[in-house]
């Protein structure tokens, strides 16, 4: 076991957590931290196993360098090897890198306009923290793709709604892209609830969104205090997630 225990227990117990929630897509998906001040060390759930059985141990610790990764007896998913060593390697500063189909969040970013008004202050807190992936173009199997999105990434975004696929979050910790990933799923759902009631959207004026959005930067130890409580659940109800 290498020494980066407590950022494997805090990523395992988002990937159950995840899957409580309904969030994960079947074997598919993957959630990230990177391990060294450069980004390109991180880890990484293994291939093909289900968030509910993922345990701290299991976690890949991956070489974005490396090219020889996807040769390896324990290789991990190639789409989630071009997206993540590319988003590492060229983002230092996100350390940690989510990706999943959830349903809302997906739904949203099937639409034409996949725009996020705020409404709420859900949909606030990531008022201009949002990009958009319109290009689409089947499985991300290639460094370009994760180049790509890499790029989109710029400006202090934190969220990539990638269309007609799913979305992406970054975070300065586990807890940090957790919390947010929780909070874009809602929002979503808030968002696309509304549009199925086919009543006008009661949009926030710009500066409200700006000062709520703020707002949520500054909010102390919220994402971390949500990932401690969901830790605690675990270690009573499913505490093999540290092993
Ligand atoms: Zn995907």
């Amino acid at each position: 076991m290498d020494t980066h225990q407590a950022a494997r227990v805090d990523l395992a117990a988002a990937f159950r957590w995840f899957a409580r929630l309904g969030m994960h897509e079947s074997i598919a998906n993957h959630l990230s931290v990177a391990v060294s001040a450069d980004g390109t060390r991180f880890l990484i759930n293994p291939c093909h196993r289900h968030f509910a059985r993922i345990r701290a141990s299991d976690l890949l610790l991956l070489d974005a360098n490396d090219p020889t990764t996807l040769d390896r007896p324990e290789a991990p998913d190639p789409t989630a090897w071009y997206l993540h060593s590319r988003l590492h390697a060229r983002l230092p500063a996100a350390r940690c890198v989510m990706h999943l189909h959830s349903k809302w969040a997906t739904a949203l970013a099937c639409l034409a306009d996949s725009t996020m008004p705020p409404i709420d202050m859900n949909t606030a807190r990531f008022y201009g923290r949002v990009a958009i992936d319109e290009g689409f173009a089947g499985m991300a199997l290639s460094d370009a793709e994760g180049d790509r999105q890499a790029d989109l990434l710029r400006d202090d975004k934190m969220v990539l709604l990638m269309a007609n696929h799913g979305v992406l979050v970054i975070g300065a910790s586990v807890a940090d892209a957790f919390d947010a990933l929780y909070y874009v799923e809602r929002a979503a759902e808030t968002l696309l609830t509304c549009y199925a009631s086919g009543k006008p959207l009661r949009v926030l004026p710009d500066d409200v969104a700006r000062l709520t959005e703020r707002q949520w930067r500054d909010y102390g130890d919220f994402a971390r205090d949500h990932l401690d409580n969901v830790k605690a659940i675990l270690d009573v109800q499913e505490p093999d997630y540290r092993t």
